[in-house]
This record gives C-alpha cells, structure tokens and sequence, in this order.
C-alpha cells in the first residue's frame, strides 16, 4: 500500500550553510528530472530563474519557518514530475510568486526573460487573488472566471497553479486551523475537479485526500487505520487473485506489470457515506492495475487479450465493463476498466492499460501534448472543451457565479457518445438533453431549437439522450427560449446560453416599464431619480431597479398605488410609513419568541467572548462538539454549521469572508435537537429498551421516534435532544449495546437526509 504519507513539518532549525545546501539539493534535482527535455541555452536561463527567484524571497521565510524558496522550487519539480511539464513551465513555477509577493515587476520579467513567460506569470498572479478572502462574493467568482479564461488561453497556467495548489496542501500543517479549511474547501471546490477534467487522476485524488485530512480529521484517521489493519490481508487476497493472471500472461509472452492498489480514502469515504456503511463493508477497496508495454498498432488488440484471460478467470460483472479504448473519456483518458467477482464473493476492479495511456491517466492534458505527433482526435476534444469555456466565459451577459456553479457540475459528471446526422461525435454529459445537443453544436441552433428526430424519430426538446444515439435538430426562426427550458437543461453551455437570452428579453422589457413608471411620476411632479427608484424597490419589494421597471412592464405591480403617496420637493413618500414601522416591531418580537421557543439562545462565540445570536443551520444540525463554523447570512444573523456540512464546502470557497470562527462555549443548559438512523433485527421489545435508554438511563428529551420494519429487520429515525457531542456519542454506545442493533448513525439533517 502506497498511502501519501505526508512529512510531518517541525520547527526548522537549520545553519545558514545547511540551507544552502538543501536549497541547491533541491535545484539539481530539478534539473535531473528535466534532462531529457533540456535543449541548448535552457540551463542558463533556468539556473537565472532560479537566482532571481531566491534573490527576490531571500528575507522571506514559509509559516513552516522554511525558506520561502523551497516553495517554488517544490512546485516546479511537481510541474515537471508529476505534471510532465518542461522547461518553460519551470522557469515560470520558479518565479510564480515573485511579481505577487516581492518587488519584481511583470516588465522585469519580460526584459530578463520573453513574452510568453511573463504571460504565464500574469495569469498565475491574477488566479492567486482568488485566495482573498476579503473580497465580497462576485469578485470571488469573476475570479474563478479568471482561472477559467486563463486555462482556455494557455494551459500551462492552470497546471502551474494546480501544483502549486498541491504543495499548499502537501504543506497545510503549518497553518493555522481556518486557512486550513479555508483552503481545503477551496481546492475540493474548485482544483479538484479542474485536475478531474484535465486527466491529472493522481493529482485530483491526492488533493481529495489531504482536503479531507483537514475537513474531517477524525474520519481521515478511522478510515487510514482500518487501511493499515487490513493490509495484511488485503495483501495476501491481491496476491491470490493475481498468481493465474500471471501466469497466463507470461505464458502468451505479454510485457507487462500487474499490481494492486487500494483506492484512496477519499473516495472510500464517498462509498461509506453513499451507500451508508461501514468501513468494514467496503469491499472493493482495493483495484487492480495492469499495464502492457504495447506497440501503438496491438494497443487494442492486446487489450482486449487481457481482458480474455481475466474473464477465462474470473466470471465479469456485466454491467460494469468500460471501454474507453474505442471512445476515450472526453479528458482523454484511455483504459478498459472491469469488475469480476473474485474469491469469496468480492468485487474487484482490474483497469487494463498500455504504457502509452498510463502516462495520460497520470498526467492528463500535459501528456498529450507529448503525444501530439501520434494524431489521435483526443486533441480536438480537449481543444473544442476549451473553445466552449472561451466562448462562453467572453460572453458579457454571462451571469459568473451561476455559469461556476453549471460547470461545476460538468466537471464531474460522466460522458455519452452522440453523433450529428453527418456521424461526427459529440460529447455530452450524462443526462444531457436533446436541447443540450443543439447548444452544444452552436448557441444560435439552441435558442431557436423546437425539437429533434433522435435516430430518425421525433423527440421532445427535453429528451434525454443516451450513448450511440444520433440526433438531428429541428430549429424555427419563431423559437424563443423559456424559463422552463432551464428546468430539464443539464449542460453549462446551454444554461447560461438561455439565461443570457432571458435576461437580455427581460433587460428590453425593463426599458419599457422605465419609461412607464417615468410618465407616471412625472405626472405626480415627481421624478425618477435614485431616491425615488430606491423608495419604491422598497414598497414593491424588489431587489434591484430591473425587476422593478420588468415589474411596471409586465402589471406585476400596481402602480395606480403611487397615486397614495406625497411628494415632498422631488421627493416620494409614502403615507403609510408609520404603519409599516409599527408590523415591523411585531414581527422582530414575534421571531424573537419563535427563536426562544426552540432553545437556540446565547453562546459564547469567538475571540472577544462577544454573546451574539445565533441559528443552528438546518442543513447539518450542529451540536455542541462538532467542529463548526459560523456563517455570516444576510438576513438571519450568524448561522452555524458542521465542518463537515455537506454545503461547508461551497460556503467557504465562495464567501470566504463571511465565514466567522466560532466555538462551543462550556454552556451545557441548553439542548440541541439531533437524530439517529438505525436500523437491527425486529424483536418485539425493541422500543421499550430504546426508550429506556431515552427516559430512563440518559434522561433525554426524546421528539420522536419512527420504526419501521420490513422481513424482521428495521429501521428507525430518532430525534432527541442533546447538550453535546458527549452526550450524543454516549447515547449512540448505548443504543450500540443493545442486542440485534447492528447500525446507528447519525443524521445530517431533520428530514433524514
Ligand atoms: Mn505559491
């Protein structure tokens, strides 16, 4: 097992002459990783790189308390190593934090070195903005746009920053506990998936790794030491499951490797939580990997030998048999992936690979590259996924922090094969409809789409489209999107293809109830000027001057209404205003006694020991001894969530700076309504010993209890009230103790979820 098992950071103490020498360690083994690719005149100028760099970060020291240069150097030797990146790609790793952290200027860089450096610099120093956790919420996504535009342009900047991102992580210890959640969150949010959809697996996977190291340090633990007991065996059942594999290989004189590898506790965390199980009960830990030295004209044929003798083996599960040797994913990634059931009734996964696509599994789009010669059309499936992103991102109307959200989406999803009435291949994410398919081909078909004949049949806009299916559009030049085509659209493209078109429609018809609403105050002497405009957001409820003028346009207001107000000067007053004031404190009374009633009261949070008000988030359910943090919402105060939120993610890496530091304060008179799921045998006393342990032992407030039993086994849904974490795990031991209980977990939120 070849966990990543991280050096632990110490205090570094080290001599001057000791730095120095474990700097320049460092350098050369950059260059011994670049060799191969080192042209004439490129040692030079990395070497210059390299001094400059130091130079520039000399009196600057990491929060390890290690030179700062050890960083750039750490992330070039990743752009090359692990990225497969070259000398260009190095020198700018070396220099990535200068021109953001030092006086080094982009000019400087462009005089001491060319153009093309200084560009790749620029778009790294603008990504690490992104980091700025003070900036409100739309400069954090115009800055996700950035990376984005920065990826379509030259993609080295993204692999830069996608190692650089991952010696941030590798080196997380030294921080303090928020940076850490904050930049975990940020990379499962938005790194992760970039590595997912650029090929870099092994990157991606360590990022998830570390990300939930830190998120969820109690889970990373279980799951790591369940991992080291097993090894043993785990080891030997790999062993037995790969003796007559070998054997027939060598036998039909394959060139080959065969191994296994646990798969990583990310996503063995991911299957816990999914299919609700133990640690215990995940079978398929581990997967099988084999990899053929294969000419480039046998590379299928041979493939597919292997797969021949595995399932002459072992008996295939059908279902799951991947060929991404015929269709590649649309990252390029390239295997035959299949399960079979080995000894014992487990599962394993073998992955079937050459040598050739091993490497594009591992290093992804900077592989192909390398590839380019051999002309394969994975080229042009990356080069029209980075045309999408460019056409899209450079779309003014595009709202940016929806559009992140939709790609989000796409990036993790899986594919489907279709192809146009002429047979050229298109890739679409799974679900995909077949409106989807027409903005995939071009915005323009989209919004005039009426229809399609999916393999020649005539099928509805929303008509989802599965592998192998052939897809002609049928478009009007009446056609106009809707609001509801946003409903059953899955791809990004589409949806902030339509959106922009709504709020373009809508921007026009907002121009007329401008004009309206104008008329109307003119004739009551007043004008449309930004007090007024703001007076009557505020009486009609509107967040913004569009949807108010888009209000007038359509009639969704009255504005014979206004015909009640004074005019003061220019200025708009409405009469009823003491009215208004006097619901205004009946309702906060009101909320306040509501907020009362459920036991959500003051709690010592933060630094200065301040009482604020706070709401439990009903997302997760907290309770005294989780690890939370308190988010600052817009109209409801402080909210407090799990770290372990299933929203904690998006909420840090988007509005970073509303997030606030809380903790528990040692306050134990308050309760916390919290649930447990289990599920046992049925025996008729079952409740009766549950309530006991309720009642009788813990003298807890129990809200409810619902079992339900099916073919003598049940399941229940338990909500009491806690004061603690303490409190709750005491209650799960006992509730364990009891004979025919064989699971109880915890709930996220009230309705089971
Ligand atoms: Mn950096």
């Amino acid at each position: 097992m070849d966990t990543k098992q991280l050096p632990n950071i110490r205090i570094f103490e080290k001599t001057e002459e000791e730095e120095k020498k474990l700097i320049l360690r460092e350098y050369r083994a950059l260059l011994r990783s670049l060799k191969q690719n080192l042209k004439r005149g490129d040692k030079p100028l990395l070497r210059h790189a390299f001094e400059l760099a130091a130079e520039a970060h000399k009196n600057t020291r990491r929060k390890s308390g290690e030179p700062y240069i050890l960083h750039p150097l750490a992330v070039a030797r990743i752009a090359v190593e692990e990225i497969g990146l070259g000398v260009t790609s190095a020198i700018c790793a070396l220099l990535h934090d200068t021109v953001e952290d030092t006086e080094l200027t982009l000019d400087d860089i462009t005089r001491e070195f060319n153009v093309k450096v200084s560009k790749i610099i620029d778009g790294l120093t603008k990504i690490s903005n992104v980091i700025d956790l003070k900036s409100d919420t739309t400069i954090q996504a115009e800055n996700f746009r950035k990376i984005l535009l920065t990826l379509a342009e030259d993609p080295r900047v993204i692999l830069i920053k996608l190692a650089d991102r991952l010696h941030n992580m590798r080196t997380l210890e030294s921080m303090n506990r928020e940076k850490q959640l904050k930049i975990s969150s940020e990379t499962t949010y938005i790194y992760a998936p970039l590595a997912h959809r650029l090929g870099l697996y092994e990157i991606k996977s360590e990022m998830e790794d570390l990300a939930l190291k830190y998120t969820q340090p109690e889970i990373y633990a279980e799951i790591q030491q369940g991992l080291k007991e097993t090894k043993r065996e785990r080891t030997r059942y790999i062993n037995d499951f790969i003796k007559p594999l070998k054997e027939e290989l060598q036998l039909q004189d394959f060139n080959f490797e065969i191994y296994g590898r646990p798969k990583a506790i990310h996503s063995i965390w991911n299957k816990m939580r999914n299919k609700q199980v133990t640690f215990d009960e995940v079978y398929d830990i581990f997967a099988i990997r084999i990899i053929l030295d294969s000419p480039p004209e046998r590379e299928k044929e041979d493939c597919w030998k292997v797969y021949s003798i595995i399932t002459n083996n072992y008996h295939p599960n059908p279902e799951r048999l991947r060929d991404w040797i015929s269709v590649p994913k649309g990252n390029g990634y390239e295997a035959l992936h299949t399960t079979v059931m080995g000894r014992n009734g487990r599962w394993v996964e073998v992955q079937i690979r050459t040598a050739r696509m091993n490497e594009i599994a591992e290093k992804g789009l900077a592989a192909h590259w390398k590839y380019k010669e051999g002309g394969t059309s994975q080229e042009s499936k990356l080069d029209s996924f980075l045309g999408h992103l460019r056409e899209v991102l450079t779309n003014p109307n595009t709202d940016t922090i929806d559009f992140i959200q939709d790609f989000k989406l796409d990036l993790f999803t899986e594919e489907i094969y279709v192809y146009t009435p002429k047979g050229d291949m298109r890739v679409l994410p799974k679900g995909a409809t077949a409106l989807d398919f027409a903005f995939d081909i071009h915005t323009q078909l989209g919004t005039r789409c009426i229809g399609a004949k999916i393999n020649h049949r005539l099928a509805p806009l929303s008509y989802v489209l599965g592998s192998g299916d052939q897809v002609e559009v049928i478009t009007s030049s009446k056609q106009q999107p809707s609001e509801e085509w946003l409903q059953f659209l899955i791809t990004a493209k589409a949806k902030s293809g339509v959106k922009n078109f709504l709020k373009e429609r809508k921007r026009k018809t907002a121009a007329e109830g401008r004009d309206i609403l104008r008329k109307k105050l003119e004739s009551l002497k007043a004008t449309l000027s930004q007090y007024n405009v703001k007076e009557l957001m505020q009486y009609y409820k509107k967040p913004s001057p569009l949807d108010l003028y888009y209000a007038v346009a359509v009639g969704n207001v009255d504005i014979s209404e206004l015909d009640n107000f004074s005019v003061y000067g220019d200025k708009l007053n409405h009469l009823s205003k003491e009215v208004i004031a006097d619901t205004r404190n009946l309702s906060d009374s009101e909320e306040h006694k509501s907020k009362q009633a459920k036991g959500a009261e003051l709690v010592i949070f933060g630094e200065q020991s301040d009482k604020i008000l706070y709401t439990l988030a009903q997302c997760c359910q907290p309770i005294p001894g989780d690890d939370v943090f308190g988010f600052v919402t817009a109209g409801e105060g402080l909210k407090i969530h799990r770290a372990d939120c299933p929203n904690a993610a998006r909420l840090l890496a988007n509005f970073g700076h509303r997030v606030v530091k809380t903790k528990w304060a040692k306050n134990k008179e308050i309760s916390f309504l919290t649930g447990v799921r289990l599920t046992g045998l049925d025996d008729v006393g079952v409740i009766q010993k549950i309530t006991n342990i309720i009642s009788g032992d813990l003298k807890l407030n129990m809200r409810s209890i619902s079992l339900e039993s099916k073919d003598g086994v049940f399941n229940g849904t338990i909500m009491v009230y806690v004061r603690d974490r303490e409190e709750l795990n005491l209650f799960c031991a006992r509730l364990g103790a009891l004979e025919g209980i064989n699971k109880i977990e915890r709930l996220d939120s009230p309705d089971g979820q």
